[in-house]
């Protein structure tokens, strides 16, 4: 990266050439990267607020970069985006994860439903093979499309029209749940969601960070029991994220929310934690 030619230029800025160099670099880095199996996930546990039961996990992807240590998705996913790299990037962790999932509800055959959520970056949503890679990538795994869900986020969805929901709706007829994930940042019309294939809203970390302060704000608590009480109407599930602490998720399952995730219950972690964590007794 050193010989990227920054001594060419009087830059005003130093910091700003040794970002932008390290952002070339990791970009060319990437597709090598991807080669290498430099990547790896980390799963964070769904738990029912319900009986605190672990319920599922999300994968959550990260870089080991041979000279800048482990990257987290904030770091790379934009310029996976940027390349179009996203979509076998994409490919992978949906694979690897589902893979993962049958794993795991192999070792609990008797513990209830587990399920895989994997996060789908706008590009592959309307890259034409998104459906037919997931209908093999479960194939090949053994594992049944109801214990998928895809996280779309609601920006992406903001605006959209037919053609960009046409692989999420055939997702959905198959059974493959699709979560609206950072829900309430978007300005989304509450009344669109009917159009939406969606089953599960992922409120947005704001909300629950709201939540901090005993008491918390009353306009706050008002907008997530709004929220809750629609999200159920339209039979939608509501899944908390950003959960912190336990005065937080009490104050959360008063208000109606069915799933949480957050530091609380644990961080993402390898998927041997998931084994440590009484995975999972949620029959009874
Ligand atoms: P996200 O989908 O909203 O994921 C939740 C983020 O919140 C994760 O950050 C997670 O580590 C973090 N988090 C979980 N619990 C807590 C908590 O209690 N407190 C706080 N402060 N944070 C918590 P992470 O792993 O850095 O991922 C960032 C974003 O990168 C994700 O946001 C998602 O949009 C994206 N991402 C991650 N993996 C993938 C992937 O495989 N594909 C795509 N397209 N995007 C991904
Ligand atoms: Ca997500
Ligand atoms: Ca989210
Ligand atoms: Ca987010």
């Amino acid at each position: 990266a050193k010989s990227a030619g920054g001594n060419r230029f009087e830059l005003a800025d130093p910091e700003a050439d040794a970002r932008a160099i390290t952002r070339h670099g990791l970009t060319t880095a990437l597709p090598a990267a991807l080669d290498r199996g430099e990547f790896f996930i980390e799963y964070q546990p769904l738990v029912h607020l319900g009986d605190g039961s672990v319920r599922g996990a999300e994968a959550l992807v990260r870089w080991l970069h041979p000279q800048h240590g482990v990257l987290g998705p904030d770091r790379f996913i934009p310029l996976a985006e940027h390349t179009g790299l996203i979509v076998p990037l994409g490919r992978w962790v949906l694979e690897q994860s589902v893979r993962q999932a049958r794993s795991w509800r192999e070792r609990n055959a008797d513990a209830g439903p587990f399920r895989i959520n994997v996060n789908l970056s706008p590009c592959q949503l309307t890259h034409p093979g998104l459906v037919q890679d997931t209908v093999d990538i479960l194939e090949r795994a053994g594992v049944e499309p109801d214990a998928l869900c895809l996280e779309v986020t609601e920006s992406a969805l903001i605006g959209a029209d037919d053609d960009l929901l046409k692989p999420l709706r055939r997702l959905a007829e198959m059974g493959v749940d699709i979560a609206l994930d950072d829900f309430g940042t978007g300005y989304s019309n509450l009344a669109n969601l009917r159009r939406l294939p969606v089953s599960i809203l992922k409120l947005d970390r704001s909300f629950t960070q709201s939540m901090q302060q005993f008491p918390a704000d009353p306009v706050d608590l008002k907008i997530v029991e709004g929220i809750v009480s629609l999200a159920h109407s339209l039979d939608l599930a509501v899944t908390v994220e950003g959960v912190e602490t336990g005065a937080q998720a009490e104050q959360l399952r008063i208000l109606g929310c069915d799933t949480a995730q957050g530091w609380y219950y644990a961080r993402p972690g390898p998927p041997e934690r998931l084994h440590e964590l009484a995975l999972v007794d949620a029959t009874g």
